[in-house]
């Protein structure tokens, strides 16, 4: 919305409502307040930039400043909708977001207040009930109760492995050692991937809350939260959120009276992809180069600075204070059994709305690319969508039935990543997309270990020369073998998928690389 032209439209509209303090409604109540302000992402980033109108529910799209002045005489002053300006789909015009089929059909638990709430104004989150699972957990609650409550809840960790949330608290908090870290891997980079990117600009004290209840929970006494340095949003609306947050003493010493105290600080990623993996993380925080290290010690026996560490990503941070406010049973209720909650996906690439949206674990990909998404941009055939960046793997037609979960997709040789979603339809060269991939991850490469950092070039010399029609019949066989054995060898995680994109297209679409190779295309 603000390439769109976001901040124009806000700087109108704050024009326009200067001297207005108040107005009678249609429904003949008088609103109290009127005045505009910046919310974080809605998510319908296809119609783009959104105006959401309270407390009607009118969303309109793809606004213009031009067309603020309307807006404000009809809709501000007389309480109408601008027709024009409301989604509209097969004939139907939707006045209220809700809704509409985007939005109706999704289930936004962790996306809630992202579009709704002042994500600079603590307030706001306080009012929506922000603050209160700390709250529970402070005055109510042990920490072996709340470690055991997540356990209970089967929260898995929303970064990529699936890996048990509350199973690796209890095992920061059973360490000798009593100097411990709570971290937030904000390092986003998978290609198409803007998920965490909504949760910090748009509800940043939800993530906030979750490291905290974490941090209580395992004997933690300081935070790190490391972000991208290329989301300079989300870093000062961070910045703002624990500022806001120490004022109301709810970061700091003591906090809300007790003897828990917890600081946090944002550290500043500067653009390796490597540093979203866990020990080149805490590497880059330290000072160090971003490399990953071998393991052992792992990560929650020897962390941050040598010191026992929770490491888990935004999304998972902003589950937590669901999960503890409303029960682990309750979550339970939610998504597949063996992968309980909900997940956020960014839908992008050939598909009519692009956005983000949020669906219970289990959703089929079909669900989820027509109903959600609309299908497939001017009617073409759906060919493939790339889930979960380059260490994903390719989904195809057969596999529109297949539910998004942790086990469903691990069992199809994919993986949920942190969960983007690139649709392609029947124009896209796959053996194009492999390239693509490749060229990302060797790039890259930290070049620590051989397989990854000699593999991936050879690799990507291959895949060039097949692109370039100069190919032949037993590179495929080359391509195949060493993506086998960098994925046995490669010491991170980065290293062990940076052929998956290659050896799933060469499974499914190998006439297309056959088809390059005899220079058909
Ligand atoms: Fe670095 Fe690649 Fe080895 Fe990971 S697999 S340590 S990114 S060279």
């Amino acid at each position: 919305c603000l390439a769109g032209g976001s901040q124009e439209i806000y700087n109108r509209f704050e024009e326009l409502t200067k001297d207005i303090d108040s107005v009678s409604c249609e429904f003949g109540r008088e609103i109290a307040h009127v005045g505009v302000k910046k919310s974080g992402c809605h998510g319908f980033c296809e119609m783009g930039p959104l105006v959401r109108i309270e407390p009607m529910n009118y969303l309109y799209i793809k606004v213009k400043p031009e067309d603020c002045e309307e807006i404000f005489n009809e809709t501000i002053l007389k309480g109408k909708p601008v027709e024009r300006l409301l989604y509209e789909v097969d004939g139907k015009r939707y006045e209220s977001q809700e809704e509409i089929p985007f939005y109706a059909k999704q289930t936004r638990l962790v996306l809630k207040n992202c579009g709704h709430i002042d994500a600079e104004n603590i307030e706001e989150y306080l009012a929506f009930g922000g603050y209160s699972a700390l709250e529970k957990v402070l005055f109510d609650m042990k920490p072996s109760e709340v470690v055991n409550e997540i356990e209970e809840s089967n929260l898995r960790g929303r970064g990529g492995g699936g890996f048990q949330t509350g199973y690796k608290w209890r095992q920061v908090a059973k360490q000798p050692e009593k100097i411990r870290y709570v971290v937030c891997n904000g390092d986003e980079g998978d290609p198409g991937a803007f998920m965490d990117r909504s949760i910090m600009e748009g509800d940043p004290h939800k993530m906030i809350e979750g490291m905290m209840v974490a941090a209580y929970a395992t004997g933690a006494q300081e935070g790190y939260v490391y972000v991208r340095a290329e989301y300079p949003l989300a870093i000062s609306r961070l910045k703002g959120a624990i500022e806001q947050a120490e004022a109301y003493q709810l970061l700091g010493d003591n906090i809300l009276g007790t003897d828990f105290s917890f600081k946090l600080h944002i550290n500043k990623g500067a653009g390796a992809f490597v540093c979203g993996e866990g020990s080149a993380l805490t590497a880059s925080i330290e000072g160090e180069r971003g490399m990953p290290r071998t393991k052992p010690p792992r990560t929650v026996e020897q962390g941050l600075f040598g010191k026992p560490t929770v490491l888990n990503n935004v999304e998972t941070y902003a589950n937590v204070p669901m999960i503890i406010e409303n029960g682990s049973k309750w979550y339970l209720g939610i998504g597949t059994e063996g992968s309980p909650g909900t997940k956020a996906f960014a839908l992008t690439g050939s598909v009519n709305n692009t956005g983000l949206i949020e669906v219970p674990m289990g959703t089929t990909l079909g669900e989820v690319i027509f109903s959600i998404g609309g299908g497939v941009k001017n009617d073409a055939k759906f060919k493939a969508v790339q889930i979960g960046g380059p260490s994903g793997g390719c989904l195809v037609d057969t596999d529109l039935e297949l539910p998004l979960d942790f086990d469903s997709l691990k069992k199809r040789g994919a993986m949920i990543g942190s969960g983007g979603l690139v649709v392609m339809d029947e124009n896209t060269c796959m053996v194009e997309v492999a390239r693509f991939f490749m060229n990302f991850t060797q790039n890259e490469s930290c070049g620590k270990c051989v397989p990854c950092r000699e593999g991936t070039y050879r690799m990507l010399e291959i895949l060039e020369r097949i692109v370039n029609g100069e190919g032949k019949l037993e590179d495929l066989d080359m391509l195949e073998e060493l993506g086998q054995a960098i994925t046995d060898t490669a010491l991170c995680g980065l290293g062990k998928s940076a052929a998956l994109p290659v050896l799933s297209t060469l499974k499914t679409f190998r006439d297309e690389y056959e088809e390059h190779i005899n220079k058909r295309c």
